[in-house]
């Protein structure tokens, strides 16, 4: 049973138990369930001593309130780290923990698989800052001490790397930073605090796009960063100072997602392991790219590191032209085609590395596309998804005839 102790040094509850009882304080809201929406930008104090001495639990609404302050303290149990800051978009609570450990000067190492536009952010804002970035091989390992400058000051890490998954050795990043006074940031989208626990390995600053698996529903945006010890008064520093809040109603529906997240998990991980095995079995396909499987290249350090897996993988086709490629995706019915994931729904993404890596090669060996598996029945999922090869199948063959 994955445990994890419970911020206030109770005993520790099951995460199952957690993810019910944290972040709730019914006695406080006259018996009901859950923290309500509580939307205010002013916050009055009964007299001048109260408002001079600060003596109420909120001062203002950017600088607390009730909706968002339960989410927070729910989150700071589940990750087990000193603080947890919301962000309005994942991206957003990239950019501030960025912003919260470099300043000019400074050198960032920043793995290759990172999502696209956070590393777009390193060659815009952060150069425009006077922060130089140097993309590693996500594979490194304890190699990343080559990489490593007089000035260097942090790491960020993603595993599995977006779209193409591989999977970082996350403990033997922290060490080589760790004996050189280096912060260590991860993306834990994939995983969420509920498959892997950064702080746990000693990593400082543990982001998620609140977006995807928290909020569950594709209704949101909104971005989490938990912050161990050393960090945590850079990290709420920098918060506050660039003002940054979320609305009250995206708060609510994050913490309602966070009541059903381990259930949602388990059966996106079970269907999206199903989905994925049909996948590779069928003579269309070269590789699935999802760390759960064997045959995976990185799924010992999976194994090892991770207690479970997301909904989300790649899968690379044997080469068949664009027009064939496209037809597939055309012609499913459950798979919606959009950016974002972690929502209830099924989804198909057509992607291509190649034109941005720049540590790394990207070349598959085909065109690869990326499934989210939603919550629908997985065998609704491969009817729909062997029709669709039926037609990736008899549209390349039409490119075969002699007239074409
Ligand atoms: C979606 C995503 C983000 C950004 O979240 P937004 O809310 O869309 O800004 C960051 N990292 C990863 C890995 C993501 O998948």
């Amino acid at each position: 049973m994955n445990r994890t102790s419970t911020h206030d040094g109770n005993e520790p509850r099951a995460v199952d138990t957690q993810l019910v009882t944290l972040g709730r304080d019914p006695a406080r809201f006259d018996g009901f369930v859950n923290t309500p929406v509580v939307r205010g930008s002013t916050v009055l104090s009964a007299t001048v001593a109260d408002l001079e001495g600060h003596t109420g639990r909120y001062t203002y609404g950017r600088r607390g309130n009730p909706t968002l302050e339960g989410l927070e303290t729910a989150l700071t149990a589940l990750e087990g780290g000193s603080g947890v800051v919301l962000t309005p978009s994942g991206l957003s609570a990239v950019s501030l923990a960025l912003l919260a450990c470099l300043r000019a000067g400074d050198h960032l190492l920043m793995t290759d698989s990172v999502y696209q536009p956070s590393r777009r952010l390193c060659g815009t804002v952060l150069k425009g800052f006077g922060i130089e970035t140097t993309f590693y091989d996500p594979l490194v390992g304890a190699d990343i001490a080559a990489l490593l400058r007089p000035n260097t000051r942090a790491i960020f890490m993603e595993a599995p790397g977006s779209q193409s998954f591989e999977m970082q050795d996350v403990p033997a990043i922290v060490a080589v930073a760790k004996a050189h006074g280096i912060t260590t940031l991860i993306d834990n989208t994939w995983a969420t605090p509920l498959f892997f626990r950064p702080h746990d390995v000693g990593v400082d600053l543990s982001i998620q796009a609140g977006t995807k698996y928290l909020g569950g529903h594709s209704d949101l945006n909104l971005g989490v960063i938990s912050a161990g010890a050393a960090i945590w008064p850079a990290l709420k520093g920098m918060h506050g100072d660039l003002g940054l809040t979320v609305a009250p109603e995206d708060a609510f529906l994050a913490a309602r997602g966070l009541r059903t997240l381990k259930v949602r998990l388990e059966r996106h991980q079970a269907s999206g392991l199903t989905v994925a095995r049909w996948l590779q079995n069928r003579p269309e396909v070269l590789s699935v790219l999802h760390p759960a499987l064997p045959e995976h290249p990185g799924h010992n350090v999976w194994k090892r590191d991770f207690s479970g897996a997301s909904g989300l993988f790649s899968v690379v086709l044997r080469p068949a032209p664009k027009r064939a490629v496209d037809a597939f995706l055309d012609s499913l019915a459950l798979f919606g085609l959009g950016y974002s994931w972690g929502g209830f729904e099924s989804l198909a993404i057509p992607f291509d590395c190649s034109g941005y890596r720049t540590a790394t090669r990207w070349a598959p060996g085909g065109p690869a596309i990326r499934f989210h598996i939603g919550l629908e029945e997985p065998a609704d999922l491969i009817e729909d998804l062997a029709q669709g090869l039926e037609r990736l199948n008899a549209v390349a063959a039409q490119g075969e005839t002699p007239e074409d």
